[in-house]
């Protein structure tokens, strides 16, 4: 990443709003230079760095925007969550319900839910409808938790839940046949010309790469403008 981007983007992270003081090859430029390259540079590539922010840092308002912007491009809700996930590289939603059903703690936590269950039928058998209510809300609450924790963590690292990230079959050592050895999660694209057809699937890959110029064109635009301060 260039060092004016990332000056640029430390301003607008919510823990690293430029404690540490400027310093390195660029002499005193202040923070609202930065964010005078930054608007320049952001002119026309507006998505461009929604993306950097979503991707970096995480933003949920750029999230948001992204998503709006596939959306109305797409004209499908569905093909935009599509879009952010590769554009995100994360895995697609139809592949992370699959990725979370072989997460170990999930695994884990079905078992504890099925035991919960098994009381709540003997509840139900017995005629005590309340204690039924009870443990199956109790049964639902442990597998939603489970589902959120396990996709918040394999969106968050991107990694492989059935080897950690390692590539390699834990007891057996050879390569992972969920993630082909690589150890991350990544979208699946064919998934969306399965789903949507292959004019759907181009268009949202066109989109995708657009997006990614827009960011390096903002990068190197942003560049010129702060050598060109450092000058002045
Ligand atoms: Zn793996």
């Amino acid at each position: 990443m260039s060092y004016s981007l990332e000056m640029a983007l430390r301003l607008f992270s919510p823990k690293g709003a430029l404690h540490e003081p400027i310093s390195g090859n660029f002499n005193a430029l202040s923070r609202d230079d930065f964010i005078g390259a930054l608007q320049i540079a952001a002119k026309s590539n507006e998505q461009g760095l929604q993306y950097l922010m979503a991707d970096h840092l995480v933003d949920p308002q750029s999230i948001v925007a992204l998503l709006t912007f596939f959306e109305s491009e797409l004209g499908s809700e569905e093909a935009a969550g599509m879009a952010l996930a590769i554009l995100l590289r994360r895995p697609l939603p139809e592949q992370l319900d699959r990725l979370v059903s072989s997460h170990p703690y999930f695994d884990k936590e079905r078992r504890r839910a099925s035991v919960v269950m098994e009381r709540a039928k003997r509840a139900h058998r017995a005629g005590n409808d309340h204690e039924y209510r009870r443990l199956l809300a109790e049964r639902n609450g442990i597998l939603s938790a489970a589902r959120d924790r396990c996709a918040a963590e394999i969106l968050q690292t991107g990694r492989c839940p059935q080897c950690k990230g390692t590539g390699r079959r834990l007891r057996l050592g050879d390569e992972c046949p969920k993630c082909h050895g690589t150890g991350r999660v990544v979208p699946d694209a064919e998934l969306v010309s399965r789903r949507f057809g292959m004019a759907m699937s181009e268009a949202m890959e066109r989109l995708v790469d657009e997006v990614i110029h827009q960011a390096s064109d903002l990068v190197r635009i942003m560049d010129r403008q702060v050598r060109e301060m450092q000058v002045g």
